[in-house]
């Protein structure tokens, strides 16, 4: 037999052997509710945004209708409601004791994003409560029960090199974590991304996925807060959508790193650049480069994180980069 054939039999075998242990008759397969089998290891097409889906929950009032866009969410992502109705003028929800403010689209109606952090309890009945205010003074509330089931995430097991060991301290994660919350409770009322809605920052392989349970070197256990995508230093990392640069400077674990403001709650966040091409306060436009990838912060090695938080939440980016979002 040829020798590269030999080899390649011997990598076979080993893959099945590994994956035989990993799925043994004790240990059922893990879920896989967000795809991720479908999207590590070989090449798969790149999310993009959805189809408008047909609406899972109509509820009526007296002059405006509630639209749901999910039937259940899950830990860790976004569902979209709508109010529509001709003599609307603004909406707002009250959701998991957060405010959340409805952004307009033209001739279509009044959307709102509840987003679920990927701690939330899982239960069926939490309630969603919607105020809606007419041309006339007047308002009235509609109202939904929505239930959140599991995000199904994975565990890994990640080795820093002992010079970054540093970044092991809970504090620092804490303080980072503290730090990026503070940016994320204002909600700018004006909203950035347009019809195309958000785009991957670079069209590369996703690899880790976001609300991973990860352990460091054995000791720090943390949560991953956004995608890792494959690339090697100097990749061009591209804005997912317009915004406005809340965010470009050194942080220890995403070390340099640059926030946008998309507005009504929606946050994009791109880490471990070598490079950063924007400054706080500018204006960007959808795919315009903010920076170049590189190893900065808490990273085994070159990769790209991009991270979303919205509504005050650290969301799954790629639920909702696929999401149907009217703009
Ligand atoms: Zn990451």
């Amino acid at each position: 037999m040829h020798k590269r054939h030999l080899t390649l039999l011997i990598i076979l075998a080993l893959c099945v052997f590994g994956f035989s242990l990993a799925h043994g008759q004790d240990t059922p397969p893990p879920e896989d509710p967000i795809g991720l089998d479908a999207v590590v290891g070989t090449p798969q097409p790149l999310p993009t945004m959805g189809e408008r889906p047909a609406p899972s929950l109509v509820v009526p009032g007296a002059r405006s209708t509630l639209t749901l866009y999910f039937s259940t969410l899950a830990q860790g992502t976004v569902g979209l409601i709508e109010v529509s109705g001709a003599a609307v003028t603004t909406a707002s929800a009250t959701w998991l004791d957060r405010f959340i403010d409805f952004f307009p689209v033209e001739e279509m109606g009044w959307y709102g994003l509840l987003s679920v952090g990927m701690e939330q309890n899982p239960r069926r009945d939490y309630p969603l409560s919607v105020s809606v205010a007419y041309s006339d003074g007047t308002r009235e509330t509609l109202t939904a029960a929505i239930e959140i089931v599991l995000g199904g995430f994975i565990r890994q097991e990640v080795t820093l090199a002992p010079d970054k060991g540093f970044l092991l301290d809970s504090e620092t994660e804490r303080a980072e974590l503290a730090r990026m919350e503070s940016i994320f409770t204002a909600s700018t009322p004006e909203r950035a991304w347009d019809e195309a809605g958000f785009t991957l920052p670079i069209p590369a392989a996703l690899t880790s996925p976001f609300g991973a349970f990860r352990v460091f070197n054995a000791t720090l256990s943390t949560r991953h807060t956004g995608w890792d995508i494959r690339c090697t230093t100097g990749t061009p990392v591209f804005a997912s959508a317009a915004g406005r640069v809340i965010y470009a400077g050194e942080m220890p674990i995403r070390g340099n790193h640059v926030i946008i403001d998309h507005g009504y709650g929606v946050y994009s966040g791109y880490s471990h650049l070598s490079i950063t091409y924007v400054t706080r306060g500018q204006e960007v436009t959808r795919e315009q480069v903010v920076g170049m990838t590189g190893s900065t912060g808490r990273t085994s090695g070159p990769h790209f994180h991009w991270e979303m938080a919205v509504n005050g939440e650290w969301i799954d980016s790629v639920q909702f980069l696929r999401m149907w979002l009217p703009g």
